[in-house]
């Protein structure tokens, strides 16, 4: 069990991850408080006994539908006012326990309600261990645009306990892997450990190791950065175009959508000659490990609808982030028209087979 700690100008948070870190640190977080947890349907089924005899004990549980789906004004204002009705008052806690979207919409609740109140985030699959726990973002989607109703609210503690990952269905772990393999163009020691291991990167002894390293990583990030005023942006690396054709494809998830995103980033980086071809071919490597990319026929244009419908549109350029050496990010602009372009031949060159 390790903890990072995250100390930035306004606040203190810290993150307990490792095998224990649920049993040894929940009960004493919840004892002698009202709490108010907020869970989804998947994981209220599978950890049933976990609600019943820990949570339950000091005050209410909330459990909203699993997905997406849920992360609306109307499942919001269900959570505050059920926080209301158990009379949580200002020095209550509120756990979220869950993926990303209970972390997200729990989050985004805790920081309204009574203008906040204490948070503690406990992430049960791995895309919210490594990435969406961490950092204190919270939101809700609206009119169709991910994540735009939100704010930064640092949880008090986040426990990321491995434990939870044995009951994730294999995609949701794949979903884990598109933040990490992001991880490991950021940063040089990640990108080692996936290289020396990449025959065995679902592996759950491996995923345990990197969760750690994944969260230290991005703490570090976030105590430069707190409100994503520079550094905080590698984070997005692979997310400009994965979020362009999350938005129109949909089918697939978010991480799966990060990796398809840093493929053809990564395609853009070499081609304006930011990103050497060998180390472009080893990020490559991992990412086809996880997830066969498509040849989208509409890539161009789901580009460019999300480029001119989009919070990053600088003019008329594109903001991305590609990976230029090991362990250096770097922002290259483009026209979006251009940015659009060199997307459609990536995905014809896809389709012929010639990548
Ligand atoms: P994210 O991938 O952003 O964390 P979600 O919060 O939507 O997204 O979680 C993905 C799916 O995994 C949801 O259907 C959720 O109910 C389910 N889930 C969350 N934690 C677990 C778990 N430990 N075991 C099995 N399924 C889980
Ligand atoms: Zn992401």
């Amino acid at each position: 069990m390790k903890t990072v700690e995250i100390n930035t100008a306004t606040c203190s948070s810290r993150v307990i991850c490792g095998e224990g870190a649920f049993n040894e640190n929940i009960p004493a977080l919840c004892r002698d408080k009202l709490t108010f947890t907020v869970t989804d349907s998947n994981v209220y089924r599978i950890y049933r006994p976990l609600f019943d005899d820990i949570f339950a004990k000091s005050g209410a549980v909330h459990v909203i539908p699993a997905g997406e789906k849920s992360k609306n004004y109307s499942v919001l204002l269900g959570i505050l006012k059920a926080m209301l009705s158990s009379g949580l008052k200002r020095n209550s806690t509120v756990f979220a326990v869950g993926g990303g979207v209970v972390g997200d919409i729990a989050g985004l609740a805790a920081s309204l309600y009574m203008r906040g109140v204490h948070l503690v985030q406990v992430p049960t699959t791995l895309l919210s261990q490594v990435d969406s726990s961490v950092g204190g973002k919270t939101a809700i989607d609206l009119c169709g645009i991910k994540n735009i109703v939100g704010t930064f609210y640092q949880p008090e503690t986040v426990i990321a306990d491995p434990m939870f990952l044995s009951t994730l269905p294999a995609r949701e772990v794949r979903c884990g892997l598109g933040e990490i393999i992001k991880t490991g163009a950021l940063n040089k020691d990640i990108y080692n450990k996936l290289q020396q291991n990449k025959e065995k990167l679902e592996d759950a002894d491996f995923l345990k190791d990197i969760i750690y390293d994944c969260i230290a990583h991005k703490a570090d990030v976030v105590i430069k950065d707190e409100r994503e005023s520079g550094l905080r942006k590698t984070l997005n690396l692979g997310h400009t175009t994965g979020h362009a054709f999350e938005l129109y494809y949909k089918r697939k998830s978010h991480g799966e959508f990060v990796l398809i995103g840093m493929y053809y980033e990564l395609y853009i980086a070499v081609r304006c000659g930011i990103c050497a071809p060998e180390y472009a071919d080893s990020l490559i490597n991992l990412i086809k490990r996880i997830i066969k990319i498509p040849a989208y026929a509409d890539a161009e244009k789901a580009c460019l609808m999300a480029a001119y419908d989009k919070k990053n549109v600088r003019a008329e350029e594109i903001s991305l982030m590609v990976p230029a050496k090991i362990g250096q990010p770097e922002e290259l602009r483009l026209p979006v028209p251009k940015y659009a372009s060199i997307i459609a031949e990536c995905a014809a060159q896809l389709k012929e087979n010639r990548l």
